[in-house]
């Protein structure tokens, strides 16, 4: 057993600390890691005002892994663009953190081939991890509109790809595929001549091949289970993880997780805070629970009690059991009793 871990947990709103209660039961069955709670996201801007207090920005900085579960819900809409948005929590601390690398795994679970909108053919075998660069490209550059021109900046430096590119090597198993856009942009120009040579020099046991985005979208569905590691930059990411993420066919069921340099990781379910449903005990903690399993194996470097508990969610669901969003009635609190048995 490694030292014991530091991580702070982030309940945040709606069902957020349901299912941050059903992590810590897991984790505490799992051993070797302490948790303290902080407050972001709308119970932020409650207690303090703003949705990323210092205290939490603080504490996820010291701290070894930071584990989220969902911010935002209608108390804290607003039209108003001064006022405080649960979401700016979420933002901030990934640009606090540095968070360069987003990691999306998609692997359909046998038991749940019947809730993808593809053909159970389509997706055997799909076990794919979505790479994207979510600190640069064109969400952040220079933004412009005038006399009735709009323009939005994607820039890219070789630095940024290289550590993004990295990120993808050392993640993959079989192979990478690089998705870029480079018979147009010269952004991606660099990013296939970036990667090409990060890979040349670094990784060169891994295949590597590049798809032009267009037909990766198109491979997406025809063929995902061809997918290894698809790396990507930004705005690509965005549009093709969720892409990806529906051949599971259930918001539900989807872990991510955002890495750095040197610092922390955080991770975090893919859905939201789903306040239609909060309190009433039957919220799906099975994405919380495969966050805790990336947290494990690319935060806590425990691999061995990741592949555990992933293992552990798919023997519950092939032995039938389902929350409601999977056309099931098994409450949370049956599906968390479940996975720590078959743990
Ligand atoms: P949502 O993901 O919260 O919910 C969409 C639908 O999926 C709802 O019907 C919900 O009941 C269901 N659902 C989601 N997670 C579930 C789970 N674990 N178990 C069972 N059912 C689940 O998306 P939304 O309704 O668009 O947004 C609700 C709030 O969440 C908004 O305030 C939004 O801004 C916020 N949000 C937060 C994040 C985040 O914190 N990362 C992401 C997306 C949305």
């Amino acid at each position: 057993m490694n030292a014991t871990s530091n991580i702070i947990t982030l309940p945040g709103d709606g069902i957020g600390p349901e299912i941050m209660d059903a992590a810590k039961r897991l984790i505490g069955e799992l051993g070797g890691i302490d948790w303290h709670d902080h407050d972001i996201g709308g119970v932020a801007i409650d207690n303090h005002g703003t949705a990323l207090p210092d205290t939490t920005l603080e504490a996820a900085k010291t701290s070894d892994a930071v584990l989220l579960s969902a911010v935002g819900g209608p108390k804290w809409d607003s039209t108003n663009p001064d006022d405080p948005r649960p979401e700016q929590g979420l933002l901030g601390i990934r640009k606090e953190l540095d968070l360069f690398a987003n990691l999306r795994p998609v692997k359909p679970v046998p038991a749940l081939y019947g809730s993808s909108p593809l053909r159970e053919e389509r997706i055997t075998g799909t076990d794919l991890l979505v790479i994207r660069e979510l600190t640069g490209g064109i969400y952040f550059g220079e933004k412009k509109r005038e006399n009735g021109v709009a323009s939005d900046v994607c820039s890219y430096s070789e630095v940024e790809i290289e550590r993004i590119a990295r990120v993808a090597f050392k993640s993959a198993r079989a192979k990478v595929t690089s998705v870029d856009k480079a018979n147009v942009l010269e952004s991606s120009r660099l990013w296939r001549e970036v990667v090409t040579r990060v890979h040349a020099d670094e990784f060169a046991d891994i295949p590597l091949d590049h798809l032009l985005v267009d037909n990766a979208a198109m491979q997406l569905v025809a063929a995902p289970s061809e997918f290894d590691v698809i790396l990507t930059e930004n705005m690509f990411g965005d549009i093709l993880s969720d892409e990806a993420a529906m051949i599971t066919g259930s918001i539900g069921m989807l872990p991510s997780a955002s890495l750095g340099g040197d610092g922390p990781g955080l991770f975090e379910p893919v859905h939201g805070s789903a306040p239609d449903i909060a309190g009433s005990g039957k919220a799906n903690p099975l994405a919380m629970f495969l966050s805790v399993a990336m947290m494990l194996r690319h935060g806590l470097g425990r691999e061995a009690d990741a592949a555990r508990v992933e293992s552990a969610v798919d023997s519950v669901l092939a032995g039938g059991l389902r929350t409601a969003d999977l056309g099931g009635d098994a409450g949370t609190a049956e599906v968390v009793d479940a996975v720590i048995a078959a743990l």
